[in-house]
């Protein structure tokens, strides 16, 4: 063993991050060990609470400290449009670009794995329940332009085959490789009011 066991451990824990070789895991280690002790407690009490604080809805799958979400609870929220979005940071985005006044349904990631996120066959199990429940008209495709956005497009749609639901996409003219949560609002608000039936 390199390191004394301890270090080991750590640099095993860093390295199970999405992106993170041995190399890097090791150097991380090794700041941590330079870091004053105080940062390093808040950094263990910010994994710990960021864990067990937060939960995901059990309605739409976002990220949030109360199950359900704020977003879901919301009366003035119209149920019947379902906006599929790839992760909680596109949320923010849409709701800042404020063309969206229905609910939403997070993949978290996507399906085909990016930078080693995990696939979720949850969320789109969820998704077929919520649509089968009759109260959703509209799911509204907002996954990224690119090769995993387009994937996990496709599961969806797939996942929906014969509801009676109306499945659009935001309109193209989305820069390709663009990911939902750098658009500009503006552009974001213009795709969302183009939206299109798919396949028409
Ligand atoms: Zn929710």
């Amino acid at each position: 063993m390199a390191f004394p066991e301890p270090l080991e451990r750590l640099i095993r824990a860093l390295e199970k991050f999405p992106g993170v070789g041995s190399r890097s895991a090791e150097r991380m280690a090794l700041h941590v060990l330079r870091s004053p002790r105080e940062e390093v407690a808040e950094l263990a009490m910010a994994l710990r609470d960021a864990r067990v604080e937060t939960t995901r809805c059990e309605i739409c799958g976002n990220i949030t400290l109360r199950s359900p979400c704020a977003i879901c609870t919301d009366a003035e929220r119209d149920a019947s449009v379902v906006c599929v979005v790839e992760g909680p940071r596109e949320v923010e985005k849409m709701e800042s670009a404020g063309m969206h006044h229905g609910l939403y349904h997070v993949l978290l990631e996507g399906f085909a794995p990016r930078e080693g996120a995990t696939p979720d066959p949850g969320a789109l199990a969820a998704l077929q329940r919520r649509v089968a429940s009759g109260q959703v008209k509209e799911v509204v495709l907002a996954t990224a332009p690119d090769r995993e956005g387009e994937g996990a497009a496709l599961q969806v749609v797939e996942a929906l085959a014969g509801q009676p639901v109306i499945i659009t996409r935001l309109a193209r003219g989305l820069p390709v490789g663009a990911r939902l949560e750098y658009l500009h609002g503006e552009i974001l608000a213009d795709a969302y009011q183009g939206r299109r039936p798919l396949d028409a």
